[in-house]
């Protein structure tokens, strides 16, 4: 049987972005609402969910923008 994992980490498409995650997870699921399709271009988009003091940023702090609608 495979040991658990003790930290997960992930990056998005070009590795500016790179975080840790440690488990456990609060939830898993995956969602079908049309802003993930869209975002995903795929019919679900795979989420977890920690609390923030088991999330790491590790680099590319200035890379990340919060989606918003213009006013
Ligand atoms: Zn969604």
């Amino acid at each position: 049987m495979a040991e658990p994992v003790s930290t997960i980490t992930g990056s998005c498409l070009c590795g500016g972005v790179r975080f840790e995650v440690t488990p456990p997870f609060v939830r898993a699921n995956h969602c079908h609402c049309s802003r993930c399709r869209k975002h995903s271009g795929t019919a679900v988009c795979t989420q977890a969910l920690v609390p923030r003091e088991q999330f790491t940023l590790l680099q590319g702090a200035e890379l990340i923008h919060v989606y918003g609608q213009s006013v």
